[in-house]
């Protein structure tokens, strides 16, 4: 099955991609994780990409594009995919289009995980990362056993550059001129389902559920 997670940062995709990889059995795609790697490696795509993405502005499409695109070639994603955070654009659903039709696969379903803008600024504003092993916690969701130390490792927890407040806000309009825009595009070809990203991670595991059996999942 394959599978495009589209919200608004977050909304959640990271988490429920990962329980979708685990019950179909596809491969999880990240553009974001894919994007960090890339700067932590110091690749030439992480250097060209790392300020942009500390600004919370969108990386340019061709880079993005062929990144993603290098990943759907590999034996990982042939039983299916579901593709968390790409595309983000109108252009990169038409490039994503014409790169499936290419390959001869197609989409099966259009996910989009809805959350009010007031809940998503507490996320990610509260959103820590573990700078050691990588764990992630919450401030108020999920805060660790000693405030700032990290439960697995010990490692110092971290705020995600672009989880500050000034650049979160600027990540959400990104997402309402830039990417909301697909929801339209998606609507029109019968592919789209709206998920209520509110309540427990289990609830909203549920309801994805529940919008894919129709799809044959
Ligand atoms: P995320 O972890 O999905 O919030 O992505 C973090 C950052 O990576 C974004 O704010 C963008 O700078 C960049 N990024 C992720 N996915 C894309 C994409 N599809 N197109 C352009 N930039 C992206």
């Amino acid at each position: 099955m394959n599978l495009l997670l589209i919200g608004p940062p977050g909304a959640g995709k990271g988490t429920q991609a990962v329980r979708l990889r685990d019950r179909l059995g596809i491969a999880h795609l990240s553009a974001g994780d894919m994007l960090r790697e890339e700067v932590r490696l110091a690749t030439p795509l992480g250097r060209a990409a790392q300020v942009t993405m500390e600004r919370g502005e969108l990386v340019p499409d061709d880079l993005v594009g062929k990144m993603v695109e290098g990943r759907l070639e590999l034996p990982e994603c042939s039983p299916g995919f579901v593709l968390d955070g790409y595309p983000r654009n109108l252009a990169q659903a038409d490039r994503l289009a014409r790169y499936l039709g290419g390959k001869g696969r197609r989409l099966d379903r259009v996910l989009v995980i809805q959350v009010p803008t007031e809940e998503l600024l507490g996320r990610l504003t509260g959103r820590r990362v573990c700078g050691g092993c990588g764990a992630g916690y919450h401030v108020r969701h999920q805060p660790p056993r000693a405030e700032g130390t990290c439960d697995r490792c010990g490692g110092s927890l971290l705020q995600r550059k672009d989880d500050g407040e000034g650049v979160v806000r600027g990540r959400l309009q990104v997402y309402e001129s830039q990417t909301r825009p697909l929801l339209e595009h998606y609507r029109g070809s019968g592919l789209l389902r709206e998920i209520d990203g509110l309540g427990t991670l289990d609830e909203v595991t549920g309801r994805i559920a529940g919008a894919l059996e129709e799809a044959g999942g």
